[in-house]
């Protein structure tokens, strides 16, 4: 029997608004939408942001005994529901989608439902929501409840943002997520229910738009949180993995990479959420994985350069080797390395390129986007962005 694994996908992890800046690229520029299959092949979608159209163009219907799909949403700002009519898998009847997500006070009934009615209507939207034709059930979820779907334990809880927003955990046999976006700390009642959310979950997805310090002056009630309150709750609840969500529209790739950095000196296992990344839970080691896309460094050329490459490895040390480049592009490479660089992580890459007064010495900064650890020889295939 295969081991139980849980699996995350990352397809939007923008806050707020979506960003097509090259400056945002790396990380990605669609707004909240991830999906999650439990061992037992249940699946969940949490969020319907602009990242939904991208799983959508992906998506297959479960093969387990439930044959629905459960969509979580957390509320009905924007930029989590904003994918929903571009979901291709709802306009075939063959489908069906149970969603989740809280009574709003603004709405009287069937919250959810209205919102993606009124999103859909005459003059936003060319079709109205009969033309989808998966079969639809919409369910309310107060906050104080678990409840179970399959092998799974659900819980939802009240965070702090402007007219609400649920937190939901999800228990598999492969391990604990908490996701968590959306919320501001200092209410003491909803800051103790982000515990709760929190408590021993293997990824603890939280809200970290903010920098501390915009958090601290000009941003306070907005509704968001930044990596150091992240880290608390991390620390307080006894989370294995965090991972920074919801970037904020203006900030770029570089001011990401800095927050990160900030948070990984701070706490020790922390992640970037970027699209396309996935992380996996519950494989026979029992650790997390965490894998970036490869179809986004565009490696191309095939090259032969020597190169020394320096950086830190994925238990935190420092080291130094000497490689050949193997596939080099404006964008990026591909290194093979004895040492296992950090997930996430920057590498100093010197290289000598020919040149036609002689051979040149190149010095990039290559940010780490994708390690195949299996290759032969206990050699990992190290795929780099540059950055600068
Ligand atoms: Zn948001
Ligand atoms: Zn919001």
């Amino acid at each position: 029997m295969s081991d139980p694994v849980t699996k995350l996908s990352f397809w939007g992890v923008r806050g707020s608004t979506p960003t097509v800046d090259p400056a945002t690229w790396r990380y990605g520029g669609n707004t909240p939408c991830l999906d999650l299959t439990a061992p037992d092949e249940t699946q969940y979608i949490l969020d319907c942001g602009t990242g939904l159209r991208m799983l959508g163009g992906r998506w297959s219907p479960p093969t387990s005994k439930n044959p629905e799909t459960h969509i979580f949403v957390t509320h009905y700002h924007w930029d989590h529901i904003q994918g929903m009519p571009f979901f291709a898998p709802l306009y075939a009847e063959s489908n069906e989608f149970h969603f989740y997500s809280f009574l709003s006070k603004h709405l009287v009934r069937d919250s959810l439902k209205q919102v993606f009615e009124t999103q859909m209507a005459t003059p936003y939207f060319p079709v109205n929501m009969s033309a989808m034709t998966a079969r639809k059930k919409f369910m309310e979820v107060n906050g104080g409840e678990s409840f179970t779907i399959g092998e799974n334990r659900i819980t939802a809880r009240h965070l702090n943002h402007p007219q609400g927003c649920l937190g939901f955990r999800i228990e598999t046999p492969g391990g604990i997520v908490a996701y968590a976006t959306d919320n501001e700390p200092g209410d003491p009642k909803l800051d103790a229910e982000l515990e709760e959310l929190a408590a021993g979950a293997d990824i603890f997805v939280n809200d970290a738009q903010y920098t501390p310090e915009q958090l601290e002056a000009t941003r306070k009630g907005w509704g968001h949180s930044s990596w150091r309150e992240g880290v608390k709750v991390a620390r307080h609840a006894g989370a294995k993995t965090l991972v920074l969500f919801h970037h904020d529209p203006d900030s770029t790739d570089r001011m990401v990479d800095g927050l990160l950095r900030q948070a990984r000196d701070e706490f020790d296992s922390v992640f970037a959420a970027s699209e396309g990344m996935v992380i996996t839970l519950g494989s026979s080691e029992g650790k997390l994985e965490a894998h970036m896309p490869v179809t986004r460094t565009a490696l191309r050329r095939e090259a032969q350069f020597r190169a020394r490459v320096s950086g830190i490895t994925e238990g935190g040390h420092a080291f130094e080797e000497e490689t050949i480049v193997r596939d080099l592009a404006v964008q990026g490479a591909l290194l093979s390395l004895a040492h296992c660089p950090r997930l996430q992580s920057e590498l100093q890459v010197t290289m000598e390129t020919p040149g036609a007064d002689g051979n040149r010495t190149m010095r990039l900064r290559g940010y780490v986007v994708r390690i195949d650890a299996d290759e032969a020889k206990g050699h990992s295939a190290v795929g780099v962005v540059f950055t600068e």
